[in-house]
């Protein structure tokens, strides 16, 4: 497998070089340049969680000679997760849920960042590569702290992270504030995730950034939804879904299912669609939003417009405006017309909106809706989830849930659909709390009140968070993010 750049420079690269690098130096994302990857579901279902991975991360990353399966082993264990598998399916009377919060962090985002470290040292093996790597991160939340867990004391490796000061939730921020490990650096912003993401490429971009990284022998990478080494580990639980489904008899082999997915940077969303591509059944990709509604509009209208007031939501991990991601479907729905794709971008950056052609927006239909829900929604679909069917849901797995019920009432559409649960319902224990008793309390408190009033067990990750030294309390502008990119890499070693 090669990969190559969405904005169409640089040639192609094997997948070792493409999880270093993060980023195509054109600014690009790289997607795999040979689309002919077919897995059979037969010889996946009744495999156990790490096999399938295996297999699954084989077509993507083994060319180079990166053993997937030693890496598969070293993220989907007990270590990394509390349960075995890792994932699970949840049936309601209404609606079929995929758990993708068992790992140490208590959200999706430990599904890939398990194993990108992993597949990043094999990379580094591969090319035999010594130097010194940094990674870069900006994160709505839950990126951040499963990163810092994932490469915390990893040799060779600093891990700096840098997250919305006001934009984050209480537990997310604790999480990220006590991360412990000699190599790991946090840092807030004065901002929101948008500028966090923009200053991150800013200083990817940057000729004095590359220049010092060079002179003192470091790489810089990214642990951002946009590595390979996120995305495609990501396909592995559609798959696992799957097969899981059959199982249950919920399905035949070969029926189509549709995913609702809880979407902000389009990353989950797009593995759905690259495990459609290689040949799972599926109908309809729906993707939610809350209020941060950019991605509905552009499903809907064809238009991306990110010329909109950015608002602070109970579901902060999808407060996104620009969706890297989405640049990859694109590449793909224009039938990889590199340089129709470095246009939009370049409309996006210039003027913050890009329409796309007719043929794309009907491509694009077919396989997305878009929809999104109001807090207000979100609140009322967690009160019913726990009142009338007893299981507790999270503030953007209700986003999505909301969603769900609202594209069922409109199409009509009967196709067994599994909603993506991403974060657990302890991660957002104080608006969980308010939408299912109406009390509003602190937010360490609401952990322990929730507990009491739903008891159901609060996920392991979140015990004791509140006990938890503060260890990283830098706050920033973002214009001061470059200097202290360049003063962590003069420190050095
Ligand atoms: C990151 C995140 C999302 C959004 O996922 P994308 O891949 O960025 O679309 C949704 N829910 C939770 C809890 C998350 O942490």
């Amino acid at each position: 497998m090669d990969y190559i750049s969405t904005r169409g420079k640089g040639g192609s690269i094997g997948p070792a070089e493409a999880l270093i690098k993060g980023i195509a130096d054109d600014g690009g994302l790289f997607v795999p340049a040979q689309t002919d990857i077919v897995f059979d579901i037969q010889k996946l279902i009744d495999k156990q969680y790490t096999l399938a991975a295996a297999d699954i991360l084989e077509p993507y990353f083994s060319s180079d000679g990166i053993d997937v399966t030693k890496c598969a082993q070293a993220a989907y264990n007990e270590d990394n997760f509390y349960t075995t598998p890792p994932v699970a399916l949840s049936y309601t009377d209404s609606k079929i849920f995929l758990e993708l919060y068992h790992g140490k962090t208590a959200a999706f985002k430990d599904m890939a960042l398990s194993v990108l470290p992993h597949l990043m040292a094999e990379a580094l093996r591969v090319k035999d590569i010594q130097q010194r790597i940094m990674i870069l991160t900006a994160t709505s939340g839950d990126t951040g702290k499963s990163a810092l867990e994932a490469f915390a004391d990893q040799p060779n490796i600093d891990i700096v992270v840098f997250y919305p000061d006001q934009g984050v939730s209480a537990v997310q921020k604790r999480h990220m504030q006590s991360q412990k490990g000699d190599n790991v650096h946090v840092f807030g912003i004065r901002g929101n995730f948008d500028d966090a993401q923009s200053a991150v490429k800013k200083a990817f971009d940057s000729k004095e950034v590359k220049q010092t990284a060079r002179k003192h022998s470091v790489m810089l990478s990214s642990a951002n939804s946009i590595n390979i080494g996120r995305l495609f580990p990501q396909t592995i639980y559609y798959w696992w879904a799957y097969g899981q489904l059959i199982g249950d008899q919920k399905i035949k082999p070969g029926e189509k299912v549709n995913f609702c997915v809880p979407t902000g940077n389009f990353g989950n969303i797009l593995a759905g669609y690259y495990a459609s591509l290689a040949g799972l059944p599926v109908n309809r990709f729906i993707c939610a939003s809350n209020e941060n509604n950019v991605l509905t509009d552009f499903i809907n209208s064809g238009a991306y417009d990110k010329n909109r007031t950015f608002k602070k939501t109970i579901s902060p991990s999808m407060d996104i405006l620009i969706s890297s991601n989405l640049e990859r479907l694109l590449f793909h729905l224009s039938e990889n017309n590199a340089a129709y794709v470095a246009d939009l971008m370049q409309q996006l950056a210039a003027n913050g909106v890009y329409e796309v052609n007719d043929s794309i927006k009907k491509a694009l239909q077919s396989k997305f809706y878009g929809d999104y829900a109001k807090e207000a929604d979100i609140k009322k679909m967690i009160h019913k989830t726990f009142e009338q069917e007893n299981y507790l849901i999270d503030t953007h797995t209700a986003a999505a849930a909301h969603v769900y019920e609202r594209y069922q009432r409109q199409t009509g559409d009967s196709t067994p659909t599994v909603i993506l649960s991403t974060a657990n319902a302890y991660k957002f224990a104080d608006n969980v709390l308010s939408a299912i008793a109406g009390q509003d309390s602190d937010s360490f408190e609401a952990l322990r009140e929730l507990e009491k009033v739903t008891k159901v067990p609060m996920h392991p990750a979140l015990k004791k968070i509140e006990e938890a030294k503060l260890l990283h309390t830098q706050v920033c502008d973002k214009e001061e993010i470059i200097p202290l990119i360049e003063n962590l890499l003069k420190e050095g070693k």
